[in-house]
């Protein structure tokens, strides 16, 4: 047992280039610590994973706790959770967040029930009270309200946090830290599951949360074939697609394009909506966005009035109007 007080943030480093989730909360984790005197902790588990201790450590953490193991190679949720959880037993952080990736979802709940410790899920914002507790802040109710909860309790104190919710820390080539290095331990229990093969997926909306431009379309867009017209569009401004729920779930583009309080949180230059009505678990991860301009044949849709541009038309002959007018300054 530590007596200092210590923030721990797991690192998932899959798809590192695409997925910053780790350095955005070891950005909020410093405020956080700031606040509250303690110290940021990156813990990471891997087959040579050294690379991303360094990089943990130019992005805020002035701890990294390391498990380096050819053993853990490949992802493996059981054996994942059971480290975290042992370590934590150890090492006793106050505060544990985990990106609210694929992954971190898979991982958080498992930490906290073997931890028998609170979790919240997919907070949108994390502060201090204080009394030095973690306040988490994520939509509840069907996003209808924003509550603010603490584990008054039990410790650590777990979150999960979108991709996108906040912002990485510039890489300070300087920055210096400590990589606390740690065996595997000897009853890691051998996990029931075999992961057999994996490969990358190559999908377009993979940056969607960092991407300066996004185009999102909703219902109103008509069908999967018209839908794809917003693909055509974000090629030729070099933007990324997202999604609303229906559009998700009726199949139109993958699950990785939802933006929402379900999905990913947004913060682009500009961004393009398309048929989408403004339905706040919708809106809740648009707060970012500095210029919207959206499309929707009613005048009234929230997300008009939420708009800076807003255009009463048909989604689909804007889209391909404007798909045309780039084709035709492209070839002039
Ligand atoms: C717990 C929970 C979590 C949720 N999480 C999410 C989430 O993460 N993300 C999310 O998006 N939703 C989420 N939802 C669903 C959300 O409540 C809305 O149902 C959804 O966002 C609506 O999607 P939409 O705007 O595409 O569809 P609709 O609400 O059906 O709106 C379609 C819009 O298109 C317009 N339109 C129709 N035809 C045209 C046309 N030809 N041209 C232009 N405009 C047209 C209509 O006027 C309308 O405004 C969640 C719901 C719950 C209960």
């Amino acid at each position: 047992m530590i007596l200092e007080k210590q923030i721990w943030v797991w690192a998932d480093y899959r798809n590192y280039f695409h997925s910053r989730v780790t350095l955005q909360i070891l950005a909020r984790a410093s405020v956080l610590a700031k606040k509250n005197n303690a110290v940021v902790c990156a813990v990471v588990f891997g087959d040579r994973v050294d690379a991303y201790a360094g990089e943990y450590i130019a992005h805020g953490a002035q701890k990294v706790y390391v498990i380096d193991d050819p053993a853990l190679k490949v992802y493996n949720v059981e054996s994942y959770a059971f480290l975290l959880s042992t370590l934590a037993r150890q090492y006793a952080p106050q505060i544990l967040l985990i990106g609210a990736t694929r992954f971190g979802q898979e991982i958080a709940p498992r930490v906290a029930k073997q931890l028998d410790t609170g979790l919240t899920a997919d907070c949108i914002d994390l502060d201090m009270d204080d009394t030095g507790r973690l306040v988490q802040v994520a939509p509840s109710f069907g996003g209808n309200l924003i509550a603010k909860i603490i584990t008054p309790h039990t410790r650590p104190q777990m979150a999960t946090v979108r991709p996108g919710t906040f912002q990485e820390l510039p890489h300070d080539d300087d920055a210096t830290g400590e990589k606390i290095r740690r065996p595997l331990p000897e009853n890691m229990p051998k996990p029931r599951v075999r992961c057999l093969k994996s490969e990358l997926q190559q999908a377009r909306v993979r940056k969607i949360e960092t991407a300066d431009i996004v185009i999102t379309g909703g219902r109103g867009m008509g069908s999967k074939g018209k839908f794809k017209k917003l693909l055509d569009l974000a090629y030729l401004l070099n933007a990324e697609v997202g999604a609303t729920r229906p559009v998700v779930y009726a199949d139109w583009i993958s699950q990785e394009a939802l933006v929402g309080q379900a999905g990913k949180h947004i913060r682009p230059k500009v961004l393009f909506s398309f048929g989408i009505s403004g339905a706040i678990q919708h809106t809740a991860a648009l707060a970012d966005a500095r210029f919207i301009v959206a499309v929707n044949k009613n005048p009234n849709a929230t997300m008009m009035k939420l708009a800076d541009v807003a255009l009463v038309a048909d989604a689909n002959q804007v889209c391909s109007g404007i798909i045309r007018a780039l084709k035709d300054r492209i070839r002039n």
